[in-house]
């Protein structure tokens, strides 16, 4: 079925072409070039200049260096989100580690900080703590950065956030998401809320990280005319076109998380049935609002989320549930999991709506009637 409106779609400004055209004119038709510095650059500069970033193929695959980077290998566990997208876990296993997976804590839902805390402890009188912390900025809103850093210090733990979605957000004290624990990765995959039709990247403090992931990123050639090799890279560099439609997208950064977050309080304005409520955002906290996010209490309001979503696409707007918890994907049954199961019941109840900041203010009406009608209709 084709969708008349999309859940998240790429919104290109027009900059972008400019850019591209600009990369075709010198000939950087190629996996480095300028257009890739700049783009580097200018993520850097909007994030503050103390971080380092490397361009890279996507995000997934900037997960994957910063976890071997950490040192994450055969028999190692990644203490990680359970509720997230699988692109964001599936580097723990090309490495070979194991995953063990935390639930949210319902006033964020972002990772449970006191539930880590608490099995860190255990873990450290066991002697058996994880080789990283990957903690998810869901939806767009950065996880709770201090208290995680303090564990990850205190424990020596590598901390590596998963910050696909938050591009633009902005923590306690204005401090940008993306900026977090050792490294962040960030996604530039076409739904996201700016995007190089493909793309990711590694934003770390430590320059010995960023220098390590541009070597493993370029086939881990040793310095040598003929091409030596003392370990296993991979070709995981961001085309330098792709980098150009990033430089354009740069621009609109801030108009596209402005314009998110209008589209999800026109949504919580507009939907205000007793048994609906919205993801929360924390005092100090700025989410990108990536996906407008609720649940639906069926007993409240007399419908289900499938009631709504499908509902929706038989008038072809997509809605989507949440993120379904990776402790309860087949993949993943046996899997360790702490928590209790706020994730499962945000899944069972959750749906994200229409988010694309192209998404005009009569199809976003159009949406709220459907839903309001179909929830009047309950009981
Ligand atoms: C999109 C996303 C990723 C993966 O990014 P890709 O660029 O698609 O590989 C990882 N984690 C989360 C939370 C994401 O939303």
């Amino acid at each position: 079925m084709t969708m008349r409106i999309y859940l998240s779609r790429p919104h290109m400004s027009g900059v972008e072409e400019l850019r591209v055209a600009e990369a075709f004119a010198s000939n950087f038709v190629a996996p480095l070039g300028p257009q890739l510095d700049a783009f580097e650059s200018s993520v850097r500069a909007y994030l503050g200049s103390t971080v380092h970033c490397v361009g890279l193929s996507s995000g997934s695959a900037a997960l994957h260096l910063a976890l071997r980077i950490a040192g994450v290998g055969p028999g190692s566990e990644v203490w990680i989100s359970s509720m997230t997208f699988a692109g964001g876990i599936f580097p723990v296993n090309y490495l070979g580690a194991s995953p063990r997976f935390f639930d949210l804590d319902p006033k964020s839902w972002t990772v449970d900080t006191a539930l880590l805390a608490e099995e860190l402890a255990k873990a450290a009188a066991e002697n058996r703590l994880p080789k990283a912390i990957v903690p998810t900025d869901l939806y767009g809103q950065s996880v709770d950065l201090n208290p995680l850093e303090a564990l990850a210090a205190q424990y020596d733990v590598p901390l590596i956030v998963d910050s696909a979605e938050s591009l633009g957000a902005s923590y306690l004290d204005g401090r940008k998401a993306g900026t977090g624990g050792d490294a962040a990765i960030l996604s530039f995959n076409g739904n996201k809320i700016i995007t190089t039709s493909g793309g990711g990247m590694l934003v770390t403090k430590h320059k010995a990280w960023a220098d390590e992931a541009r070597f493993l990123a370029t086939q881990a050639r040793d310095p040598a005319a003929h091409y030596e090799h003392s370990t296993v890279g991979y070709n995981y560099r961001l085309s330098n076109i792709c980098a150009a439609i990033g430089l354009g997208q740069m621009e609109v950064l801030d108009e596209r998380v402005t314009r998110r977050r209008e589209i999800f309080d026109r949504y919580r304005q507009g939907l205000t049935h007793p048994g609906i409520s919205f993801m929360p955002e924390p005092e100090g906290s700025w989410s990108t609002r990536w996906l407008t996010a609720l649940t639906i209490d069926p007993v409240d309001t007399g419908v289900s989320r499938e009631d709504i979503r499908l509902m929706l696409l038989e008038h072809q707007i997509e809605s989507r549930p949440l993120w379904k918890p990776m402790h309860t994907q087949p993949l993943y049954s046996g899997t360790r999991y702490h928590g209790s199961g706020v994730d499962e019941r945000l899944f069972e109840q959750g749906l994200c709506l229409p988010s694309g900041s192209d998404m005009t203010n009569e199809q976003q009406d159009e949406i709220i009637e459907r839903v309001s009608f179909l929830l009047n209709a309950g009981p």
